[in-house]
């Protein structure tokens, strides 16, 4: 089913079983002997969820070279953790560098508020749906996490005046940010609501703020790409999930998001998924491997000049 304006979902639906897809992809990263990144909460916020082929996934009960393969999406688990590992490594960075207030939008199971050691004196903001942002703290708090940041919490779509309930809940735009917006711009959100979004990001970013995301087009709404995702769609029905792939995101060419942050006055660096496999000392992408939809995303660093 196409997306339609307002819509909404919990963990186990539409859009939202996206994050648990990626958190379960984290869970079973973390299993690996030498793992990229260790998210330890990843594992009991997909059980909480009870999507089977994500509990079996991030329980280690899968194979997951298996499960790419059916679903179209080679080296899926190393992807999710070398971008994880970007992205912590992101915020390490700005965390030397002395900022302390932090927006992570379209949050999902991120649990970066719980596992990360942040300096004293942050203040992490989440930006996502009402009902993800319900459940992750309700999960955590069930298993005795305690944040390790000042965590507050907006529940709210993205294509509202979500810019608004942040200051209401106390963001301060004259303070350095260090903005963080994980597997959203890549077709979750309409072409206006991204322009709108980075648009409202870079007036609240003092001088010194930074910015990371990954952008790119899932899918372009070519026949190829139709048929890609309707392979991947029975992929993960043949494992028990009823997701419709091709409906989740607005299809069409989706914000250059480094070129539009570039006019807005951000220096920004441009990264390839090869770059953060071998950042993550992760074997690199063979040829077969860059055919995926997932290479046709970008990351990016920016910094407020
Ligand atoms: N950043 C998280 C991570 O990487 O683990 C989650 C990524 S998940 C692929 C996409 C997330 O975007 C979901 O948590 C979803 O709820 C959120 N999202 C997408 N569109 C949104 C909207 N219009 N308003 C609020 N959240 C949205």
């Amino acid at each position: 089913m196409a997306r339609t304006e307002g819509d909404t979902w919990d963990l186990a639906n539409s859009v939202g079983a996206t994050a648990t897809m990626v958190a379960a992809a984290r869970a079973a990263a973390t299993r690996s002997p030498q793992p990229v990144v260790t998210d330890e909460y990843a594992e009991p916020l997909v059980r909480g969820v009870g999507l089977d082929v994500f509990t079996r996934l991030a329980g280690g009960e899968l194979d997951s070279d298996e499960l790419e393969t059916a679903v179209g999406f080679p080296r899926m688990v190393d992807t999710f953790a070398a971008r994880a590992r970007f992205y912590d490594d992101y915020f390490a960075a700005a965390g030397k560098a002395g900022l302390r207030q932090v927006v992570i939008v379209a949050s999902g199971l991120d649990s970066r508020g719980y596992r990360l050691a942040w300096p004293a004196g942050t203040t992490v903001y989440e930006v996502d749906q009402p009902e993800v942002i319900a459940f992750k703290a309700a999960t955590l708090s069930q298993i005795g996490a305690a944040p390790t940041a000042e965590l507050r919490t907006i529940g709210i779509d993205l294509r509202d005046d979500w810019p608004a309930a942040l200051q209401a809940a106390g963001f301060d735009p004259a303070t350095p940010t260090a903005w963080l917006a994980e597997g959203v711009l890549i077709g979750f959100l309409p072409p206006e609501a991204e322009v709108r979004l980075l648009d409202a990001i870079t007036p609240l970013s003092a001088e010194g703020s930074r910015f990371a995301a990954d952008f790119g087009t899932l899918n372009d709404g070519s026949p190829e790409s139709q048929e890609q995702a309707r392979r991947t769609t029975e992929g993960w029905r043949r494992h028990g999930l009823d997701l419709d792939i091709a409906g989740l995101t607005y299809p069409g060419q989706h914000t250059d998001v480094a070129a539009h942050l570039g006019g807005d006055g951000w220096d920004t660096t441009t990264f390839g998924l090869n770059d953060l496999f071998i950042a993550a000392s992760l074997r690199e992408l063979a040829e077969a491997e860059r055919q995926g939809a997932a290479n046709a995303i970008s990351f990016v660093r920016a910094i407020k000049t």
